[in-house]
Parts: structure tokens; sequence; C-alpha cells
């Protein structure tokens, strides 16, 4: 068993919208397909991964560097011990041959869309969803087959901003979820503070929406914010500094008594773990939401969950950035906390397909093999392209 070839597409995000920092308007994704010698239905098995959204795809890293180093491996140093499957590990590990440790950087990314091709290629290998694969190779026992997912959105849009977030909120809530996650930090704190009471009408209660900074606040600025939202008890404040300025992190967990997230603009377990060594985050409380599409994968993901367990947290405390069906999957499958979700932004990239139940907050991946990504109708035609 061996990988025939590995092949790469950048594809374009849909639509013009904002956070507090980035215009989306100009990334791109790394879709990556493994393309197996193994067959089914007299065609190959193919696994397709895709890096973090609101970053840029790395053809380069991918091409340059990581293909070749994986045909040029030895085809029996990438599989799994019974020869069974592939090893993620392995491929990972071969695939940063030769690259120097720390300053992470793209490359982190690039692994991360390489890597998750391999749980799709092997869940599909064994004719099952990836969550399942997932839950079996992590010896993770399965408690749900749903994850509690909150709608992503509330973007700053370039017209009528605060009209769209009530209507595209009222959406989310008539798909069937009832948390919901909003942008601060794009306007002065009087329009945010409109805004969140907008959403709030939606949300129904604090405790059902999430604010999301993007990094953008100084210390000041966090706790002005922080001291403003304190009275509505939201569920969580995400990313009110920059992701690596552990110490500011430390001191809004000191005066700001809500639970904070932050995480998702890492890019490796070392960073985690100087994150919960420095960041001032509580066990039981804050929010976790590192992204495997992000920081080298899913093997290196498992590294963070380790990592995070043995210090006094708890999975539950993990939500991974990025609403789609691979984070999905990955957060069945370890039993995490839940994910975000994209619905109708991000295409052809965020949100489930049609075939995904979506009910009080909750999403039951399908149990087409592997991601399901073949079953987002958006996402077929590049899919098709790579085959
Ligand atoms: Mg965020």
């Amino acid at each position: 068993m061996h990988i025939l070839e590995t092949r790469e597409r950048t594809v374009k995000l849909e639509g013009e919208i904002a956070n507090a920092v980035v215009s989306f308007a100009d990334h791109t994704v790394s879709l990556v397909a493994l393309i197996s010698d193994q067959q089914r239905n007299g065609k190959p098995v193919i696994g397709f991964g895709f890096n973090s959204i609101g970053r840029y795809g790395q053809s380069g890293i991918l091409r340059e560097r990581m293909f070749p180093r994986i045909a040029d491996a030895e085809p029996v140093s990438l599989l799994s011990e019974d020869g069974c499957s592939f090893s993620a590990a392995a491929i990972a590990a071969t695939a940063m041959r030769n690259e120097k440790p720390g300053g992470h950087g793209d490359r982190a990314g690039a692994l991360g869309a390489l890597e998750l091709a391999v749980w799709d290629l092997n869940a599909k290998l064994r004719d099952e969803p990836a969550y399942q694969t997932i839950a079996g190779h992590f010896k993770h026992s399965l408690r749900s087959e749903s994850a509690s997912v909150y709608a992503a959105g509330g973007y700053y849009y370039p017209d009528n901003s605060t009209t769209r977030l009530h209507s595209e909120f009222s959406a989310y809530r008539d798909l069937g979820f009832n948390a919901f996650k909003m942008k601060i930090g794009g306007a002065t704190l009087p329009e945010d503070l409109a805004r969140i009471d907008t959403a709030l009408q939606v949300a129904g209660s604090g405790a059902r929406l999430a604010v999301d900074a993007n990094g953008r606040f100084d210390l000041a600025a966090a706790r002005e914010y922080g001291q403003a939202i304190e009275p509505m008890a939201l569920r969580w404040y995400e990313e009110a500094g920059d992701p690596l300025d552990y110490a500011l992190n430390r001191a809004l967990a000191e005066s700001y008594p809500g639970p904070l997230a932050t995480g998702e603009n890492l890019f490796s377990a070392v960073d985690a773990t100087n994150l919960a060594r420095f960041g001032g985050m509580r066990p039981g409380k804050d929010i976790f939401q590192m992204d495997p599409g992000l920081s080298y994968g899913l093997t290196e993901y498992a590294r963070i969950i380790e990592m995070l367990e043995s210090t006094g947290f708890d999975r539950a405390q993990c939500f991974p950035h990025g609403g789609h069906l691979i984070n999905l999957h990955i957060a069945v499958g370890l039993g995490l906390g839940g994910c975000e979700a994209y619905p109708g932004v991000f295409q052809p990239f965020g949100g489930y397909p049609a075939q995904c139940k979506i009910a009080d907050g909750l999403v039951w991946p399908t149990d087409a093999p592997g991601f399901g990504l073949e079953q987002k109708i958006e996402l077929r035609p590049h899919l098709d392209a790579l085959r």
C-alpha cells in the first residue's frame, strides 16, 4: 500500500467580509489530495485535507518541500505498524524532515492540510466516518456522535452591518443553532455595544453569545471592553489581545471574571504549552481554540490535548477554531467541548452539507466515509479537479 501522488489546489475564499483586523477577501486555502494505490468501486481512494480558514494557501511549501519528501520516502515507512493504514505521525515527520525546530510559520498550516488528508484517507480505507477512525486511533470512547456547535459570524460588512447582524443570526437560529459568536473591536465601543445588544435580541441570553476581538486590543482597551461587557455574562470573550501576548491574557484573566478564549493563532504544541504556562488560563473556565489545520494537523493537536489534560485542564475546554467538517469530526472523535460552525460564510469550505443534522445547538456528522467533504456541493468541483 502506498501513496501514488500528492496534489494541491489553492482555492480562493468567497465573500467580502472582515473582522477587526483582516479582510478575508483575498484569503486562500490549500486543498491537498493524497492519491493512494488502493481502489474502491474501481476508483482510487483519495484523502483530502485543507489548512486553516482565514490564512493563505501554502502551495510553495507543500510542492517544493513537503511533497518531494513524501515521494522520496520508503513507502513502508509511511504505514502504520500493522501495515493496514497510513501513519499520520510518520507522514508528518517525513514531511518535516530537515526543518529546524521553532519559528513554525506557514509550514504549520501546510503540514496541517497534508496531515489531515491522511485521516480522511484512512477513514475511507476503513469505510467509516473520520470521527470513528479518530476515536479509535486515540483510544477515546465515543460518548456522543454529535458535537456542540455555535454559529460564528457577526462580521463587519461594508453596508448595514447591524441590520445584517440581526438577520444573519436569525437565519442561524432557524437552522437549529442556539449559540452565536460575533466580532467586536472593528468599531467604536458604543457601536459595538449596540451591535451586541442587537445580537442578544436573537441569542436570548449572554450565555448564548460570545464576542471575538481577533487580537486587536492592548491591555487598556481589553480591560475597557471587559468592564463594559462584564454585566452581560457572555459565553466568552475571545482573543482580546495579541495571540502571543500571554502576559496580557493573564492580566485580563485577573480582572475579567467571565470565560476568556484564545489559542486559534498558535502554531504548535509548544506554543500551546506556553499559553497554559504563562497565559493565566483558568482550569474549568477558559476556552482553548487551537486549530489542527493551522498547527501541524491532528497528530500535533492530540499532543496539545495530552499536555492540557496533564496540566489540570479538561478537553471540554477545547473548541477548535474553524467551522467546517474536518474540525467537526475531530471534536466528535476526541470528545471536545465543541467547535464552531460557519453557516453561510467562508465558502466553499465553511459550514456543513445539508445531510448533517443540526438541532438544539448540536451537529451530527453523516456516516459518509472520511470527513465527508464530497457531500459539500460547493467543494465538490475543487475535489474533482484534484482527482
Ligand atoms: Mg476568533
